[in-house]
């Protein structure tokens, strides 16, 4: 007890993961909508440490406190709690617009609140940047091709979406979201860009997400049957977290203004990926089972990343094995957690 009020009183300095110095020239304010979910808390590690202030604003409807506490108390750190469907107030030189629900389970648990989350947020988020003269990056999203009929996606394809189906309160969202990026760009000279995010996976996903990589390796690491949605022929294309920010870091620093596809071209079957993560876990003795298929589901998804590397020099580093084991190593620690809390996960 003596050692933890020592700390809070400032004598024993807090341990914090390593940040440089930025003179006030270089050290920017930075606004990170959804910086407590997976994709924002892991770009907020890397603002952090290049010496930037950052504000995290969440309503921890699918974020946690957990993924950034690491930073509480920082001088250059600051969360506030704030659902962006309401105006917000502050001052930045960039933003980061994460915030929103993006597992198909949770964004269709409360299709409205999606829909205003990424129509009346992001009009928020577009205002803010409009009265303070930010850069404002939006997180788009693949899922703008809907079930698609050209493969790979190019950015130039329009898509093919359903507009009133389960997956519409997200997909069409996200292309209003967009649409007023450029309506703002046009007729308020906001600097925007636009990340056409494709499917992510990595530490801090929530062991509940509800997503194919988290549900397989929860399901692998306790010996549960792998359940593939449909027939498992649909195929995804797999990007690792690290990768995605250093490319959301790089259309910032771009003076590419159209939207840029992120992720990763290498795709695989579901039906491959569930067989992948099984021979990642040492002794899984899962079986793979078939199930219904999903409404909607798109069958085939793969980034052409051509304009990201032309224009943004970027491309992927992080291979699916490598990725998966530090994905797989995370959720072992967090099931101990789990297990340890009685399931209850915090
Ligand atoms: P996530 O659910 O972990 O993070 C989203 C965060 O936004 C959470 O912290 C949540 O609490 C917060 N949020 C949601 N609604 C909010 C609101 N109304 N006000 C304030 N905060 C709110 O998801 P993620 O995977 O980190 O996704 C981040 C962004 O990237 C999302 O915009 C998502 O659509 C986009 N994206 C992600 C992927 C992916 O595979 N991870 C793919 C395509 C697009
Ligand atoms: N807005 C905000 N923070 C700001 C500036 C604006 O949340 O710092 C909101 C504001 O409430 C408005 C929206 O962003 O509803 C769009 O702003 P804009 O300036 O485009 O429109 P107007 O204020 O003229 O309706
Ligand atoms: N999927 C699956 N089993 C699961 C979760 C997902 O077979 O437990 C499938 C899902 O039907 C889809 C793919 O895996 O074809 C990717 O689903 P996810 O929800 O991760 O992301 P999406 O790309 O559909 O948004």
């Amino acid at each position: 007890l003596e050692k933890k009020l020592a700390v809070l009183e400032g004598r024993i300095p807090q341990n914090y993961p390593e940040v440089k110095y930025l003179g006030y020239k270089h050290r920017k304010r930075i606004l990170v909508t959804g910086g407590a979910g997976f994709v924002g808390s892991h770009l907020v590690d890397v603002l952090m440490m290049r010496g930037h202030e950052v504000i995290v604003v969440d309503n921890f409807f699918t974020g946690r406190k957990r993924n950034v506490e690491h930073w509480f108390g920082h001088r250059n750190f600051e969360l506030i709690h704030h659902d962006i469907v309401n105006p917000l107030y502050v001052e930045a030189d960039e933003i980061y617009h994460l915030a929103s629900p993006a597992s198909p389970p949770h964004y269709m648990q409360n299709p409205v609140k999606t829909i205003k989350t990424n129509t009346l947020g992001t009009i928020n988020m577009l205002g803010l940047a409009r009265r303070v003269g930010a850069k404002i990056l939006i997180a788009s999203t693949s899922e703008v091709y809907g079930d698609p009929m050209v493969h790979p996606q190019p950015e130039s394809y329009w898509g093919h979406v359903n507009p009133i189906g389960p997956r519409a309160c997200y997909d069409e969202g996200k292309r209003v979201a967009e649409t007023l990026a450029y309506s703002y760009a046009k007729q308020e000279k906001v600097v925007v860009r636009v990340a056409r995010i494709f499917n992510t996976y990595g530490p801090r996903m929530h062991v509940s997400d509800g997503r194919v990589v988290s549900n397989f390796i929860m399901q692998a690491l306790q010996n549960l049957t792998i359940t593939v949605y449909g027939n498992g022929k649909q195929t995804r294309s797999f990007c690792y977290v690290s990768d995605l920010v250093d490319g959301l870091l790089a259309l910032m620093e771009s003076t590419y203004t159209l939207p840029v596809n992120i992720g990763n071209p290498v795709e695989h079957t579901i039906e491959e990926f569930a067989v992948i993560i099984k021979d990642l876990v040492p002794g899984c003795r899962s079986t793979v089972a078939t199930g219904a298929a999903v409404e909607d589901d798109p069958q085939r998804r793969r980034p052409d990343i051509a304009i990201a590397e032309k224009h943004l020099h970027w491309s992927p580093k992080i291979s699916l094995q490598e990725g998966l084991q530090r994905t797989i190593d995370y959720f072992k620690e967090e099931l101990s957690r789990t297990t340890f809390y009685n399931n209850q996960t915090y």
